[in-house]
């Protein structure tokens, strides 16, 4: 795997938002691999419209792997001081090499991004990336891990893996230890005003009946 390749200057480091955590306003969608033994080291937050423009993405191209990047805000809760980021906002790569079973972000592919993020979105953050398995399971690669830790070195950076065929998906996201398991992914949490209905379709995450955390 080529190195040389991928020096960007890394984005501005981030400070994170003062926020008040937004339990009340979102569904937990649960994966079945998480069994209290792993905690995240932040939670997540999915706008709709960043989940179905993800999940279009993913579905445009059924024979290759593609992804992008994840923008959003990354946040402190006011009063707990909890880690919680809001995705936002997607911005699908160009310039990618891939194949069935592998997605290469190159340099050009960072370039470009790093570009786009600061015209369109400017002030937000960079809070991880997503990628497709077609016809494969929810894990990462190796070499997804490699591009993880090389390119998504926060602690707060999130890895969404998404299967176009089976409708799954899940996030990888580190453990407060900066630990991250390859195999063992997570739910996230459903932004939404309570008159829009979910748009999670995904077969392998299960809501929530109550949000557990209260005032
Ligand atoms: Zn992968």
């Amino acid at each position: 795997m080529e190195t040389q390749s991928i020096s960007v200057s890394p984005l501005n480091r981030p400070k994170p938002h003062r926020a008040h955590i937004p339990y009340g306003c979102a569904v937990r969608w649960r994966s079945p691999l998480e069994d209290g033994e792993l905690m995240p080291g932040v939670s997540v937050f999915v706008s709709q419209r960043a989940f179905v423009r993800f999940c279009a993405h993913a579905g445009s191209d059924l024979e290759n792997e593609v992804g992008g990047w994840l923008v959003g805000k990354w946040c402190l809760d006011k009063r707990s001081d909890e880690q919680f980021i809001v995705i936002e906002s997607i911005l699908p790569a160009p310039f990618t090499r891939h194949g069935g079973a592998y997605l290469t972000f190159t340099q050009d592919t960072q370039v470009a991004l790093y570009a786009q993020k600061e015209e369109r979105y400017p002030g937000k953050d960079l809070v991880g990336w997503y990628h497709t398995h077609p016809r494969m399971s929810i894990f990462l690669s190796e070499y997804d891990i490699w591009m993880h830790e090389n390119f998504f070195p926060h602690p707060y950076q999130v890895a969404l893996v998404i299967e176009p065929f089976s409708y799954t998906g899940g996030f990888f996201i580190r453990q407060p230890d900066g630990e991250l398991d390859a195999r063992r992914y997570f739910g996230f949490y459903e932004l939404h005003n309570r008159t829009n209905r979910s748009v999670v379709h995904w077969r392998n995450v299960f809501p929530e009946p109550e949000i557990e955390q209260g005032e």
